[in-house]
């Protein structure tokens, strides 16, 4: 049995704890280093049991504590090829920092495989990840993301768990008070998954063996955590699928501060 921890989620910082309590990885470090340590401790992990930290992209919601978290605790770091090389040039990675690049063939750290995934994003290189831990148990991590390829349908495809971008409702944002040229970044092809695109991906997942999704990186103008699950969770029931029966569906919180982890 694996643990999934979502410390912190959204536009204000995103980090990740998959493992064991003993040993783990973590996705990005969209927080501060202390930040990190704290709502790990707070989990009941200690940040010796992070072996690698793996980031998606170089936006600052991603990577804000890495290079401090990184040099401190002498944790390496791997990201694609572009990433690391704009992780680079903005000074996030330096020669204090263990860094490396992560191809299609994947990497294993702490008994698990972490095998990244390309997905449509403003950044140099955005991937997802797919981690297969040591009893088979298999997640798949997705956010950032404008649109969902069948490249990224097959590889989210057969998780136990998916973690899926559920972004912003699209009336709120249509309505809100974001420029124009933002609204538009946001709703094309290489910004954010919005509620209805992520609850229409559900019901195929479900039928090809899926049974936990979290909903993760809500916008905080544009959405409510409600209003993510009500969307997903109408979609699924609409399929004909019951909530405790066919699926268990999450909200990934801005900050974990009811220390929550889901075994998968
Ligand atoms: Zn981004
Ligand atoms: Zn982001």
């Amino acid at each position: 049995m694996a643990r999934f921890c979502p410390l912190f989620s959204g536009s204000s910082g995103n980090s990740y704890y998959i493992g064991s309590a003993k040993e783990g990885i973590l996705i990005d470090v969209g927080r501060s280093a202390k930040q990190i340590t704290d709502m790990l401790n707070s989990c009941e992990i200690e940040i010796a049991a992070v072996k690698a930290i793996f980031i998606t992209h170089e936006h600052s919601d991603h990577v804000a504590g890495l290079r401090v978290l990184a040099s401190r605790h002498h944790i390496p770091v791997y990201a694609s090829e572009g990433t690391l090389n704009a992780l680079e040039a903005m000074g996030c990675v330096n020669e204090k920092v263990q860094a490396g690049t992560i191809d299609d063939h994947g990497l294993s750290v702490a008994g698990m495989k972490i095998t990244p995934f390309p997905i449509s994003h403003d950044s140099a290189e955005c991937v997802g990840y797919q981690i297969e831990t040591s009893d088979g148990r298999k997640i798949a991590l997705s956010t950032d993301l404008g649109y969902l390829s069948d490249q990224v349908r097959n590889c989210l495809a057969g998780s136990d768990m998916v973690v899926l971008e559920s972004n912003h409702d699209v009336g709120m944002l249509q309505n809100g008070p974001y420029p124009y040229v933002l609204k538009r970044r946001i709703l094309s092809k290489t910004g954010h998954l919005s509620n209805d695109a992520c609850a229409s991906e559900l019901e195929s997942l479900v039928r090809g063996g899926s049974t936990r999704f979290v909903l993760a990186h809500l916008s905080l103008e544009n959405n409510t955590p409600d209003l993510a699950f009500q969307t997903s969770l109408c979609a699924l029931k609409l399929s004909g699928m019951k909530q405790g029966h066919d699926f268990e569906l999450y909200v990934a919180p801005r900050a974990n501060t009811e220390n929550r982890t889901i075994v998968f």
